[in-house]
């Protein structure tokens, strides 16, 4: 492991004066609209953090103790020093106080693995202004494109770092562009070996009657904080959810598919390339508040 120091964290508010939070030393509030990262931090040279978003809705956030522990997981996959998580937990309930009230915010969590040669992590947290997802919400079409590594990799190749929520979005981001281009709002990867994976920001479910699908983490998907929520209430409600490796025939023969996310919740699948799938927009709304943390 890591010899490292902890991070101190940065609340990034805008017109912040870098004072200490009530007084303490633990985290500092930061002024987010002038520069704060260094051009030499590793984040912005290769890529090479972890991070969470957490999605706080009329002002409270959602799961934020399973997001940090994701969190601390990332970081031991990229062998980064654990972040104290109470002190971050601290540090997002202070990040929302000093927001604007507003229906959803999008809270991030960014801890890298800071200045070359410094060999101390950066961590800050920004809350903003979740974007309108509501387009999303009423249904979309999604287009399968390739992830071109198998279901295996996760065991095989841990240095792929498959599960973990790394700062490298950018093919992730790409992926989302080629599905524009293609007439869709979104994507499903599929791993070479025919399986579905998740959407480049998002987990599946699938409805097969009673029972709702998604990918097994074991297959290098990240183990999403909306899924497990889900799984929770589902059982509360007598219905079963359980992951099983599923093939896009599976998704598209199905009884509906959402892509779920944090800040974006529960966004129903339309189209899967050129195949139609039914929506519940009645169960998506539920999920929605499930999701929310409003059920
Ligand atoms: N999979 C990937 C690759 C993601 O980036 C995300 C969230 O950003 C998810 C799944 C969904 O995770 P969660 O439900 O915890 O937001």
């Amino acid at each position: 492991m890591t010899s490292t120091s902890p991070a101190p964290v940065l609340v990034l508010v805008p017109g912040a004066t870098g004072a200490p939070v009530d007084g303490g030393a633990l985290f500092h509030l930061a002024d987010a609209t002038v520069p704060q990262l260094s051009v030499t931090d590793l984040v912005a040279t290769r890529g090479d953090g972890v991070f969470e978003t957490i999605g706080a809705f009329d002002g409270a956030p959602v799961n934020v103790g399973p997001h940090l522990a994701r969190l601390a997981r990332s970081a031991a996959q990229i062998e980064l020093p654990v972040p104290d998580v109470q002190v971050i937990a601290e540090a997002v309930d202070a990040a929302i106080a000093a927001h604007a009230p507003v229906a959803e915010l999008s809270v991030r969590v960014m801890l890298t693995r800071g200045i070359e040669g410094d060999g101390v992590p950066t961590c800050w947290i920004h809350a903003r202004v979740s974007d309108d997802w509501s387009p999303y919400r009423s249904g979309m079409k999604v287009a399968v494109l390739d992830r071109g590594l198998p279901t295996t990799a996760a065991e095989t190749s841990p240095w792929l770092l498959q599960g973990a929520k790394t700062l490298s979005y950018a093919v992730n981001m790409a992926a989302v562009r080629e599905a524009k281009r293609r007439g869709a709002a979104d994507v499903l990867f599929r791993a070479s070996d025919g399986y579905v994976l998740e959407g480049p920001t998002s987990t599946l479910l699938v409805r097969r009657g009673d029972e709702f699908l998604t990918t097994p983490v074991s297959a290098g998907v990240l183990a999403g904080t909306s899924v497990a929520s889900l799984f929770t209430w589902l059982e509360k409600e007598g219905l079963q959810g359980r992951e099983e490796l599923m093939t896009v025939e599976d998704v598209a023969g199905s009884d509906g598919a959402w892509l779920l996310s944090s800040t974006r919740l529960a966004a129903p699948i339309t189209h899967l390339d050129d195949a139609e799938l039914p929506v519940d927009h009645e169960l998506t709304a539920r999920f929605e508040k499930v999701l929310a943390g409003q059920a």
